[in-house]
């Protein structure tokens, strides 16, 4: 490409809008323009990059035996209340009218379409197993829609579904997904770890997601310092820290006026959070239920909903239902006599002796309680776990770092085929629901995520496999006739190898040339400037040094890039 005939929209200026790294380039970089909250347009430059990416996915689903499909991306509400998820999906979805008043949703995941296609089209075990993918934009009504493409609206995901005739089957088309993805991530040069999930609202019994470890990352992953254990901590499992076994003491109401947090409580008793059980109320679609912790505790909301039976939206209980189940204003609500649907009680609180808690009465708490004897609810493990805690597999201490998932494998089972009535005939003439997988990477925020781990002050650093163009060919001043005849030799050259190359023949200052080809990211700079007189030109990798070599010897230079990268011409 000629850049006089592009269009260039790179900014000097850092938007004011963008909060991380990767935002903050794909605007100045020109790759991508906001369109709403959550919603952005691929500028050429961004939808190049998208287009190596999804070339990366299809490749690798096609090698891993998967075919491409496509299906709408809008959808008729009969599917959804079909698996029962029209009235479970929440807020989260985008929900529409036709002109006939039939209601649809914009497709925020396909499993209800795929199920359905397959009950149509798979009539028996010869027919599997059968993996079918697509490249496809879902809509999702974010509450908090964030980072540019990181967390948006509308969003490009490839998604897989596998269909198999038993769980073996499942087992063989799972293990293909993770050994693609791992291949995926590696071409698209980040390092994406495989970790045990939570299913979320997809449900299913067993997945993992792919993280790649970044400080501006939206999961805690779990880490294991001595073996290879890792999990979303929505889902690794915490340990109990058993309280040192007292007598039990006779309750005391104190007064605790205005004192409400932890931290007050604790310099108003002299002790330590230990000592306390915070109980935390929540509203799970209209039921209010209780949570207690440990005072140096976190709830884990995803434990408690999964206890809850999967519900989609848990929300912090209104101060008025606070009221109605604590006659006490919020900060002083405990478990004895307590007006709720639910109390749910984390391990650790069973296991403690004496300890504090809110007495549902505005400025007072109740010293003393112990579990069994003053109160009971359902135990469980409704907690984060800490770092230093003792690691599920092997019993070592485990770290805690910041994540970003780019991607997630599900084993579904027979969750959608048996409620759908998905069914093909088996070996014995039988009618047997199909064991289904399903498989996501986000591809755009993959996109972000490449640009969190490959970027420097002066831009973007792409991978040669992403990048929008390879090399860049910089005439220093386009008035200059020789600069001009060379430079356009060579990039015709690059062209004719297969070389995604550009021309910078923009009438610019080469210094704005030489940041525009930085910022975007180009791998390989050549700059045609006086030096041609003698032969020599200036070779530049995009983080190394620049090199003066002869003009002759750069198509040798490029290719060698190639190769070191397994990058065929
Ligand atoms: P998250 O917890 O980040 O919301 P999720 O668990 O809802 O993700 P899945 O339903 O598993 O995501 O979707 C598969 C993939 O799609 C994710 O791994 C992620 O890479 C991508 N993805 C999900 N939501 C978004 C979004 N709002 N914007 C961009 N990509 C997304
Ligand atoms: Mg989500």
């Amino acid at each position: 490409m000629k850049m006089a005939n592009m269009l260039v929209s790179t900014l000097r200026e850092v938007p004011a809008e963008a909060e991380i790294d990767s935002h903050k380039l794909m605007l100045r970089a020109g790759m991508i323009r906001k369109m709403a909250s959550g919603i952005y347009n691929y500028m050429p430059l961004g939808l190049k990059v998208l287009k190596n990416i999804e070339e990366i996915v299809r490749q690798e689903m096609n090698d891993a035996g998967a075919q491409e499909f496509l299906a709408s991306a809008i959808l008729p509400a009969e599917l959804w209340q079909e698996s029962g998820r029209w009235d479970v999906y929440g807020e989260e979805m985008f929900r529409l009218k036709d002109r006939n008043n039939r209601e649809f949703c914009l497709g925020p995941t396909h499993e209800e379409v795929f199920t359905d296609m397959a009950r149509n089209e798979i009539k028996s075990y010869k027919q599997l197993p059968v993996n079918l993918y697509q490249i496809q934009t879902k809509y999702r009504d974010e509450r908090r829609p964030r980072f540019g493409i990181m967390r948006s609206r509308e969003f490009i995901m490839k998604d897989a579904y596998s269909f198999d005739k038993d769980q073996e089957g499942l087992d063989v088309s799972f293990d293909k997904m993770n050994e693609a993805y791992v291949k995926i991530f590696n071409r698209c040069g980040i390092n994406a770890k495989c970790v045990e999930a939570d299913s979320g609202a997809i449900g299913g019994s067993n997945s993992a997601e792919f993280m790649v470890k970044s400080e501006v990352g939206e999961d805690d992953v779990v880490f294991c310092n001595a073996c290879d254990y890792a999990a979303n901590m929505e889902k690794a499992p915490s340990t109990v820290d058993k309280a040192e076994k007292e007598e039990a003491k006779e309750l005391v109401k104190t007064e605790t006026p205005n004192i409400r947090t932890i931290e007050e409580l604790t310099s108003f008793f002299n002790t330590s959070a230990k000592k306390f059980a915070k109980t935390l109320i929540f509203n799970a679609d209209g039921k209010i239920v209780a949570v207690m912790v440990r005072g140096d505790r976190e709830v884990n909301e995803t434990k408690v909903s999964n206890d809850l039976g999967g519900i989609a939206q848990l929300e912090m209980a209104s101060a008025e239902d606070v009221f109605k189940a604590t006659n006490a204003a919020i900060g002083f609500a405990g478990p004895i006599g307590i007006k709720i649907d639910e109390l749910l009680v984390d391990e650790e609180v069973a296991n403690m002796y004496n300890f504090i808690v809110g007495a549902n009465e505005t400025g007072f708490h109740l010293e003393n309680a112990n579990y069994g004897r003053d109160f009971e609810g359902k135990v469980g493990d409704y907690r984060n776990i800490t770092i230093g805690e003792k690691c599920p597999a092997c019993g070592s201490e485990i770290t805690i770092a910041r994540g970003t998932e780019v991607g997630h494998i599900f084993k579904l089972g027979t969750k959608y085929s048996e409620t759908m009535k998905a069914t093909f005939m088996d070996e014995n003439g039988k009618d047997k629901p199909f064991v289904m997988g399903c498989y996501g990477i986000g591809v755009t925020r993959t996109m972000a995520s490449v640009i969190e781990q490959h970027h420097d002050e002066y831009g973007i650093t792409w991978p040669l496999a992403l990048a929008p163009y390879h090399v860049s060919v910089i005439p220093v001043n386009i008035k200059d006739e020789e600069q001009m005849e060379i430079a356009e030799k060579l990039y015709n050259e690059l062209r004719a190898l297969g070389v995604d190359a550009l021309l910078d023949n923009r009438n610019e200052r080469a210094g704005v040339k030489f940041k525009d080809s930085e910022l975007i990211g180009i791998p390989m700079r050549i700059t045609v400037g006086k030096k041609i007189g003698d032969g020599e030109i200036e070779f530049k990798l995009r983080t190394k040094e620049v090199e003066v070599i002869r003009v002759e010897d750069v198509i040798n230079k490029v290719k060698e890039e190639f190769k070191k990268n397994n990058f065929k011409l």
